[in-house]
């Protein structure tokens, strides 16, 4: 600064009270800035420095960076959490991003794969295996739940929900699974379904 730059300057706070008035730094605070400082080079800067400097204003572009320091770089790095840490995506760069090829867009998986995966997870090998019991007989077949369906016009007797959206079960009325005569067999919505099983449950738990 100039002397007529602090004149300015002076005049300007005239009577203004010093942010810092009064004000001490918390030992903690600083035990931190003396921790920041530990190992830095204080004072002038040396002559390498200055040279370095004065080549950056002058847009001066180094060369590329040797493996020793990326390797410092990187381990200043380490354990560093991400500078998009926390950040949202704008709006456009997020439409940027939408409909772009995934991994998996236009790739399907063969009719082996399927059949593996599926094999795979077959009853018992299936996480949501239950042990077997409450398995449907062989007698509560595809067919006969879809007459069943069809005796009750694709709408379930509890809510009268029906139509294309409407995906709808077969439920045993007495809860015996193995008594797949038409009279206990009614049509429910699924929620309406798992509503009534889950009361069952707890009546006979
Ligand atoms: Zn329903």
């Amino acid at each position: 600064m100039n002397d007529t730059a602090t004149q300015r300057s002076r005049a300007r706070n005239f009577g203004l009270i010093p942010w810092n008035k009064g004000k001490t730094l918390s030992s903690r605070h600083r035990l931190n800035i003396s921790l920041g400082l530990t190992g830095k080079h204080r004072g002038p800067p040396s002559e390498e420095t200055k040279n370095k400097i004065a080549a950056a204003k002058l847009g001066v572009k180094r060369g590329p960076m040797s493996a020793e320091q990326k390797e410092k770089i990187k381990l200043a790095l380490t354990g560093r959490p991400s500078p998009l840490k926390g950040r949202q995506l704008s709006e456009e760069r997020r439409e940027a991003m939408r409909g772009r090829p995934g991994t998996w867009t236009g790739k399907h998986h063969s009719k082996e794969s399927l059949k593996k995966m599926s094999d795979s997870h077959k009853g018992s090998k299936n996480p949501r295996w239950n042990g077997g019991d409450g398995e449907y007989p062989p007698t509560f077949t595809k067919a006969l739940r879809k007459a069943i369906k069809e005796r009750d016009c694709y709408t379930c007797k509890i809510c009268g929900k029906h139509g294309k959206n409407v995906c709808l079960h077969v439920h045993h009325i007495d809860e015996d699974k193995s008594n797949s005569t038409v009279e206990n067999l009614v049509t429910l919505c699924v929620p309406c379904h798992t509503k009534i099983t889950k009361n069952a449950k707890k009546r006979t738990a």
